[in-house]
This record gives structure tokens, C-alpha cells and sequence, in this order.
């Protein structure tokens, strides 16, 4: 086996569940995370099925369908409540999975640290990577707080603003997508089985609005939209009611639902991919810190899970570490350019409606289906 001992950087999806995929083959793993203690915040998420088989692969998939809504498509209308399309989404885990699931972040991240801990994963909260060093077959850690480690590998899963990125001599970064969003967790009927409404004339400033049931009482809502939000005097829950004020149907009681009291989210959406080397030695980037897109497909954190199986089946098969490092990194790339040009494809025909031979349903559906076969 080509590592024993593992340092990881960061304890999202990527971290931790390389942090588990790693100490199920036997390796000694410590993970570090900048975060103080692990805070329920996040919105939530809609996880595609080769997302779902990565958690079963794992064996966490019963707690993850536990805590989430299973969907088997989304209802696509007009914002004046014309219902365009039915779609139904492609089964990318397999047909003994559903399509995908609504979930809401903090549950699943509890799920996946629980899970690390009861392995023996060591984790180590309100700690940095300050600076490392890679001679031979060893890597050394300095942390923030003066500890000195070696280990056989360091994963820096740090996210899309990894500092660790650039020291690895990595010298794409991060870019604006042309996208901003919201992001809302509030109440739904239980008729209500998820949806996209796309504007009509006067689109306000939202680029679509949507929504996913995560739990039989509660949904998360999102407005994709322009990437800053505008000056206009407005408290942000008088902003989302803005942007939705032309969304009807469905969308009339989602908009009501939205509250002084509601937790709302604005963030510019950026994208990377890294496209070279993902490692320099004995020191590798996974997941966000090397491959983010716009959540149009809903691809993110599934591109992030597959990496770390398919990272801990080379980095402990017999071998040479550097050969494997390569040979997965060669075995990703295709993959998640699939994912990352139909994104992209799609974060273009957004912010430009009306495109000539703008097909986003054919382009979803076909990146989708590209992911039905294993990694
Ligand atoms: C608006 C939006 C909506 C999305 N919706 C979906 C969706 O519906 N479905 C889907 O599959 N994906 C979605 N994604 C993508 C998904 O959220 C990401 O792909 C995934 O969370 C990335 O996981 P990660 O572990 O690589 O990075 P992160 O989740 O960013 O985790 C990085 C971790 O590293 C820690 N860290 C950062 N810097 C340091 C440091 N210097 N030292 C130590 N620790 C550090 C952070 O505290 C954090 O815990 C969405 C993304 C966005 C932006």
C-alpha cells in the first residue's frame, strides 16, 4: 500500500469522505479544518444519484436516504405558472437508488464526521495548513499551531478559495461565473414535489427561480440571478420577494412564506478547473480546490464524492504514488470536463435568454446520463 498515514486539509464533502474511503483501507487519517466546531448552517442540496452511490459505497446511504426527499424530476413552468415540461431525471447511481435526493447540508456533513470519528479518523478543529514541504516519500506539515508532522501524503480539500492551491503550484484560480444566487430553507405542501420557473417578460433580475422539498414539511428555495446584489434599500427578504414577485402559482406561497426571520443566503457563484496536475510530490488537491461549477446540474459535491473513492482505491492499491496519483488524476479529468463544460454551457444560455439553439434540458439530460456508468 502506497500511504499509511494521511493529513487532510478541510472537512467537507471532499475531506471527509476521503477521510473515510482512506481509514476503511487502513490508513491512519488526522483532518484539519479552520473552522473552530462544526456549525448547522448550509442550505440545501440537491444530490444526484452517482452522489447517492458514493454514500453507499461508504456505507452511510441508509442515514443519508433517511434524512432526505427522495425526487424523481421537477416540474419546469413559465413564472406566470404555464407548466412547460415534466422532466425526470436520470437514475446516475443505478436503478436500486432514486434519481436524486433533496437534503439539507448540515444533516448530511453531521452523517459523514460521525461516520470518519467512529473509523478513528482524528480530527483536529480551528487548525490550518501554514506551510508543508515534499522530499521523497514524506511530506511535512506545519500547522497553525506550530505543530510539526510527517506523514505519507497531504490532501488539501480545502474548497474553491483553497489557500493550499497556488503552494502546490497550481496556477489556475478561481473565476466569476456571470451568476449570483439566493438561497432560502422555509415551508411547503406537501403537494409541492419540486420545480424551476423560468421569467416571461419583465424577468426583475432573477434568472430562474426554484425549489427542492427537503423534508415532508420544508423546502429550499433558490433565485439564480445577476452576481451583485443591487443597492436598492431593501432588506434581503424584501429583496427575494422582489425577484419572485412575477413567479406565480406555486411560487406565490413560496414567496410568501419568506420572512424578516427567514436565513437567507447571497454569494456570488465562481468556477475552477484545473485542468494541469492536480499534485506536486507528496502533496495532492481534491475536490472544489481543483473543479467547482454553477449548480445547474447539480454536479458539485457528486464530482467531489467520486473523487474520494476512486482517490483512496489508487493512493492504497501496490504501487508507485506517483504513478497513481497521475493515473487518477488522468481517470477524473474527462469525467468532470463533461461536467464542467455543460455547466458552464448552461451558466451562458442563462444570463443570455433567448440564445439561438439554446437546448438546456438536452444538454442537462445528456451530461446526466454520461455519469450513469461508475467513474
Ligand atoms: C450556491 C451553490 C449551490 C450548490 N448546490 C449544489 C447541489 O445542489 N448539489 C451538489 O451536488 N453540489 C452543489 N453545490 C456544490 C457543492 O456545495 C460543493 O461541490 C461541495 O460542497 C464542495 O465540497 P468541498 O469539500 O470540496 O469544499 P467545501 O465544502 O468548501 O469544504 C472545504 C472545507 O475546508 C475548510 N477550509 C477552507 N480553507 C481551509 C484552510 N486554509 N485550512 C483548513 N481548512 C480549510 C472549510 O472550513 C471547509 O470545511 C453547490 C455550490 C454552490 C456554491
Amino acid at each position: 500500500m502506497s500511504v499509511r498515514n494521511v493529513l487532510i486539509v478541510g472537512g467537507g464533502f471532499t475531506g471527509l469522505t476521503t477521510a473515510i474511503a482512506l481509514a476503511q483501507r487502513d490508513v491512519r487519517v488526522t483532518l484539519v479544518d479552520k473552522a473552530p466546531a462544526w456549525a448547522r448552517v448550509g442550505h440545501g442540496l440537491t444530490i444526484q444519484g452517482n452522489a447517492l452511490r458514493v454514500f453507499k459505497q461508504i456505507g452511510v446511504i441508509d442515514e443519508v436516504l433517511a434524512v432526505g426527499q427522495p425526487e424523481e424530476g421537477l416540474t419546469l413552468t413559465l413564472a406566470n405558472g404555464h407548466v412547460l415540461a415534466e422532466t425526470h431525471t436520470p437514475r446516475t447511481g443505478g436503478d436500486d437508488l432514486p434519481p436524486t435526493i433533496g437534503a439539507l447540508r448540515p444533516d448530511l456533513h453531521e452523517i459523514l464526521v460521525a461516520k470518519a470519528e467512529s473509523l478513528g479518523v482524528e480530527i483536529r478543529l480551528g487548525l490550518e495548513l501554514t506551510s508543508f514541504e515534499t522530499h521523497g516519500d514524506e511530506a511535512t506539515s506545519v500547522l497553525s499551531d506550530g505543530t510539526t508532522e510527517t506523514w505519507d501524503l497531504i490532501v488539501a480539500a480545502d474548497g474553491i478559495k483553497s489557500q493550499n492551491r497556488p503552494k502546490i503550484g497550481i496556477t489556475e484560480d478561481r473565476a466569476p461565473s456571470g451568476l449570483g444566487i439566493w438561497r432560502a430553507v422555509t415551508s411547503r405542501r406537501p403537494d409541492m414535489t419540486g420545480g424551476i420557473a423560468f421569467p416571461t417578460e419583465d424577468d426583475g433580475g432573477a434568472f430562474k427561480v426554484g425549489y427542492t422539498p427537503v423534508s415532508d414539511t420544508q423546502c429550499y428555495i433558490f433565485v439564480l440571478c445577476r452576481p451583485q446584489r443591487p443597492d436598492n434599500g431593501l432588506e434581503d427578504w424584501q429583496e427575494v420577494r422582489r425577484l419572485m414577485e412575477n413567479y406565480h402559482g406555486e411560487y406565490d406561497a413560496l414567496r410568501e412564506s419568506i420572512t424578516a426571520d427567514t436565513f437567507l443566503n447571497f454569494q456570488e457563484i465562481e468556477w475552477i478547473f484545473v485542468e494541469g496536475p492536480w499534485h506536486t510530490g507528496r502533496v495532492v488537491a481534491l475536490g472544489e480546490a481543483v473543479h467547482a461549477v454553477p449548480p445547474l446540474i447539480a454536479q458539485g459535491a457528486a464530482q467531489c464524492l467520486e473523487d474520494a473513492v476512486l482517490f483512496a482505491e489508487y493512493v492504497t492499491a501496490e504501487g508507485d504514488l506517483e504513478q497513481q496519483l497521475a493515473d487518477f488524476y488522468a481517470r477524473r479529468i474527462p469525467r468532470i470536463k463533461g461536467v464542467v463544460d455543460a455547466s458552464m454551457q448552461l451558466a451562458q444560455w442563462e444570463q443570455n435568454p433567448g440564445t439561438p439553439d439554446a437546448d438546456p434540458e438536452r444538454v442537462m439530460n445528456d451530461a446526466l446520463l454520461a455519469l450513469v456508468p461508475a467513474p
